[in-house]
């Protein structure tokens, strides 16, 4: 019997790598223009954060963390997500006495979350999130939008819609949970189990409940619009405004309500609208989250953040045909014939490298036409031909794949005469 992959994660292979460094790459860039700073925090935490921020009425904390007792028994938890080990990083490294706030972080890595696999849905999975924490300034609120949507246009992504929404402050949160009681208890029997334990704990969450999202009583639910507070109801006009004035457009959805228990005020989400996404539409969740710092034991902190997967930008790049970059293969490839000339080429390849080209060589002991099939196959730009008589006289013979030209050139001289050629192209 061989061992496969666990269900729900995946390999991911050379010629798929490169797609997700592509992406990582944008992103990262994206995030050194808007000025935030990578933070990298361990796989794995103390059980304890998540079920306190996360909140423990989510599906993730109720269902879906990879949670052990180590040799110690302590207990701890594959991170499912990454705000909550940003922010106790944040508390616990005092970060919030920098002069200058908000502390702007990214964070890139794999998440763990106990899911029923499907496409577009894994039980380990890469996020790319950012936080912005110590500031409570809706300038903010829009810069963080701003960011993801850069990302997503500068790797061509055209068919999304962001959707928005406000939670609102604590006193807004709770008149608007007072209207939901009302509204769902005297039928809650007709919820799911999940709903009824939400109904006392947290009505909100059944908003987002994916089994009884079509249940009547859901479109006519109280908005949570209708319960904003004055400051709340100013503090999402100035956010929508900010996002007005940069060009982005957006849609206001009162029904989006978000999985995690720490949002107040701005929360929103990216969809694909792309033909053939499939059903899970949503590529990216963020919203603000004032009390996170001081539950986890900080001073005051509003913070904002969202999170996206790969995995999901890759589907949406391929549903919208966006053409990867292409991969240009090597520099040179080494074709050497006889013992000498393979010696030899152990050090050449290694010069090669050393002056900056990929270069590669045959292992395989093959004869002369298979290394040319395969300096093909690795789309060598130029294949460098070391024959015995060529060794004897210091010489190589260099192919221009592309021009199908080919020069004899000294042996000393190899690395130079590529660069010529490089740079002339
Ligand atoms: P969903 O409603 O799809 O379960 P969620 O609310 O659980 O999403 P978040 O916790 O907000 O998702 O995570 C942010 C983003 O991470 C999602 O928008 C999605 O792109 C991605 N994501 C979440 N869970 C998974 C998963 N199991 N596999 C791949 N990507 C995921
Ligand atoms: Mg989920």
């Amino acid at each position: 019997m061989s061992v496969k992959v666990p269900r729900g994660t995946q390999d991911i292979l050379p010629g798929q790598s490169e797609k997700w460094q592509y992406i990582e790459s944008i992103a990262k860039d994206v995030c050194r223009r808007y000025h935030y700073k990578e933070i990298r925090t361990p796989i794995f935490e103390h059980t304890e954060l998540f079920t306190r921020s996360v909140g423990d009425t989510t599906d993730i904390v109720q269902k879906e963390m990879y949670t052990f007792e180590d040799r110690g028994e302590r207990s701890l938890t594959l991170r499912p997500e990454g705000t909550a080990a940003v922010v106790r990083s944040f508390v616990e490294n005092k970060m919030f006495g920098i002069p200058d706030q908000p502390t702007k972080l990214f964070y890139t890595g794999p998440m763990f979350r106990y899911e029923r696999p499907q496409s577009g849905r894994y039980r380990q999975f890469v996020q790319f999130g950012v936080e912005a924490i110590g500031s409570e300034d809706p300038a903010i609120d829009a810069e963080v939008i701003a960011l993801i949507m850069d990302i997503y246009k500068s790797a061509g992504l055209k068919k999304l819609n962001l959707v928005i929404n406000s939670l609102g402050d604590a006193e807004s949160r709770n008149a608007h949970r007072e209207a939901l009681i009302a509204h769902f208890e005297p039928r809650i029997d007709e919820f799911c189990t999940d709903c009824q334990t939400r109904l006392a704990k947290n009505p909100l969450r059944i908003l987002d409940c994916k089994k009884d999202r079509d249940h009547e009583l859901m479109a006519t639910a109280p908005s949570i619009l209708d319960y904003l507070n004055d400051e709340s109801k100013a503090y999402f006009a100035k956010v929508t405004s900010y996002l007005d004035a940069i060009g982005i457009a957006y849609t206001i959805d009162p029904k989006l309500v978000r999985g995690l228990d720490y949002y107040n005020h701005t929360a929103f989400e990216v969809m694909s609208e792309a033909e053939g996404f499939g059903a899970i539409t949503t590529l990216c969740g963020g919203g603000r989250y004032n009390g996170l710092v001081q539950d986890l034991g900080g001073p005051e902190s509003p913070g904002i953040g969202f999170a996206f997967s790969i995995e999901r930008f890759i589907a949406a790049m391929e549903a919208e045909r966006i053409e990867w970059p292409v991969d240009n293969g090597l520099d040179c490839f080494i074709v050497a014939l006889g013992i000498e000339a393979k010696d030899h080429s152990v050090a050449l390849v290694h010069e090669l490298r050393t002056a900056g080209f990929s270069a590669d060589r045959d292992y395989q002991d093959r004869k002369m036409k298979a290394q040319l099939k395969a300096s093909d196959r690795q789309k060598a730009r130029f294949t460098a031909i070391l024959g015995e008589d060529e060794l004897a006289e210091n010489r190589i013979t260099v192919k221009d794949m592309a021009e199908g030209s080919q020069d004899n050139v000294l042996l000393s001289e190899l690395t130079d005469y590529l660069k010529t050629k490089m740079e002339a192209k």
